[in-house]
């Protein structure tokens, strides 16, 4: 739902919680590619552009644990800072990531204006491993089980931490890798997840229209995050970790343009383009697209 058609643009330059770079340049390659011109072709303001100054390798490495997890906190402020400005200036918030550690910052700026919001989340992962579970020293994988509250992570100057959204209005769709611990957490904290098979099976419109009944239920916004790497890496070659068996190209456009239609979506960040690895750019296009659809594009 875009008030008056507003968008704040907010470019979040920012690698260091991925497994590998290049998704630090995602915000780049969009410009490069031309986002500013779709948006102004749908006709939507854009109210602010603005880059994040995101922190770098700046504080001292710890030897355990989460990798630059300093810098990860300093950026999940800067960006919640900015995103919750947009929100107040009555505009739609779009996040350009960067890896998904800057879904983190936009839900911390998005949740407190909300009662209570729901979420929609497309990727190929579910990211629901906790602090002990992690098999690697990379966040990226915690990201949803942060958010849940599910793993502990304290988020200094930011209130409300506990959990940015509850588990009974979270959605995953895309769905096609997941650990054993996090296929538990799934059913004992009743997420709801649509995975390739069930896309397969339902087809995506009625993925979506149920998406929308159980994260719109009693929530007052719903916040998309969407993963590029829920694409089949043939249509999304720039991911930093392809995972083959995804959604097709008009899987993903048409899922977009019908939450476009339910006028539910209050939020979005786009998260995972790894400009290192992408192929011609098309990576980057199709996140353009993508965008577009949400944003109201139609073929006709
Ligand atoms: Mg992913």
């Amino acid at each position: 739902m875009i008030k008056d058609k507003k968008v704040s643009v907010i470019n979040v330059p920012f690698g260091l919680g991925a497994n590998r770079p290049g998704t630090e340049q995602g915000p780049e390659s969009l410009s490069q590619v031309g986002l500013k011109r779709h948006l102004d072709r749908l006709g939507l303001e854009v109210k602010n552009d603005y880059s994040v100054i995101c922190p770098s390798k700046e504080y001292p490495a710890v030897s355990s644990g989460i990798r630059h997890l300093a810098e990860i906190k300093e950026m999940i402020g800067l960006v919640a800072e900015r995103v919750s400005q947009s929100i107040l200036e009555q505009t739609f918030p779009l996040v350009i990531g960067g890896d998904h550690s800057v879904t983190l910052g936009a839900l911390a700026g998005i949740s407190p204006h909300y009662t209570n919001l729901g979420v929609i989340w497309f990727d190929a992962h579910v990211n629901l491993h906790t602090k002990e579970t992690n098999p690697t020293s990379s966040i990226s994988r915690m990201t949803l089980a942060i958010a849940l509250g599910k793993s502990k992570f304290e988020l200094s100057d930011i209130p409300e931490t506990d959990s940015f959204m509850k588990s009974k209005n979270t959605v995953l769709i895309g769905t096609r890798e997941l650990d054993a611990n996090e296929k538990e957490l799934i059913q004992s904290e009743g997420i709801t997840c649509f995975s390739m098979h069930d896309i397969d099976r339902m087809g995506i419109q009625q993925v979506i229209e149920k998406a929308l009944q159980i994260a719109g239920n009693g929530t007052d916004g719903i916040h998309l995050s969407f993963d590029v790497d829920s694409l089949d890496p043939f249509e999304a070659p720039g991911v930093s970790t392809q995972v083959l068996g995804g959604l097709t190209y008009r899987e993903a456009h048409f899922a977009l343009e019908l939450l476009a239609e339910s006028e539910r979506i209050t939020s979005m960040d786009i998260v995972e383009i790894n400009s290192l690895l992408d192929i011609e750019r098309r990576t980057a296009r199709l996140a353009v697209g993508l965008i577009s659809s949400l944003l109201g594009k139609r073929i006709i």
